[in-house]
């Protein structure tokens, strides 16, 4: 089975081989299609990373969709507040499996300068979140750059068994690492 279109035809036997894994990542991470969804500040930078001077459809990755139905990543850009967090899971929910998500910017990362009660602080408290793009607010090119990063993920992730496995690694991980209670901060 062919990947790279026309490469085969130079190959003695005509063919190429692949995994079903790799196949599957390929279309996926070349077929992603980002949620219309915007919180604050950092969804203007999202906005002009999509219009004429940044110009995400060299990618092929422009097609936001009004539907989550129709989409498969969310980029959750801006601060998420208590009020719109049930909002946020609920169109995550209705996404098409399987689906990625790039918490854009210092707030949907970590809360940012909203160290308060009406901000959720870190947008991974309601959803998995795959990449963390860091600035207030991160620019397009590194929005761009974010999405590449997650193509590379979503081109290596591991199908059945092999993601059983992974996924388990990760909680042990996850369970042995420090409390963030004890993690000691510049506000600490
Ligand atoms: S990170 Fe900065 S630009 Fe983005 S939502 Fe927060 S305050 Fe706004």
């Amino acid at each position: 089975m062919g990947l790279i279109v026309g490469l085969e035809e130079k190959l003695p036997s005509g063919f190429l081989l692949t995994t079903v894994e790799k196949l599957a990542g390929y279309m996926r991470k070349n077929s992603l299609w980002p949620a219309t969804f915007g919180l604050a500040c950092c969804a203007i930078e999202m906005m002009a990373a999509g219009a004429g001077r940044y110009d995400l459809a060299r990618f092929g990755m422009e097609v936001f969709r009004a539907s989550p139905r129709q989409a498969d990543l969310m980029i959750v850009a801006g601060r998420v507040s208590n009020k719109m967090a049930p909002v946020v899971r609920q169109i995550y929910d209705q996404m098409a499996a399987p689906k990625w998500t790039i918490a854009m910017g210092a707030c949907a990362s970590s809360g940012g300068m909203f160290n308060n009660y009406a901000i959720v602080q870190g947008v991974d408290h309601i959803i998995p979140v795959y990449i963390y793009l860091p600035g207030c607010p991160p620019r397009p090119e590194m929005l761009m750059d974010a999405i590449l990063k997650l193509h590379e993920q979503i081109g290596n992730e591991k199908l059945g068994p092999n993601r059983e496995k992974i996924i388990k690694e990760v909680e042990a991980a996850a369970l042995a690492a420090k409390p963030t209670h004890q993690l000691k901060g510049l506000l600490a």
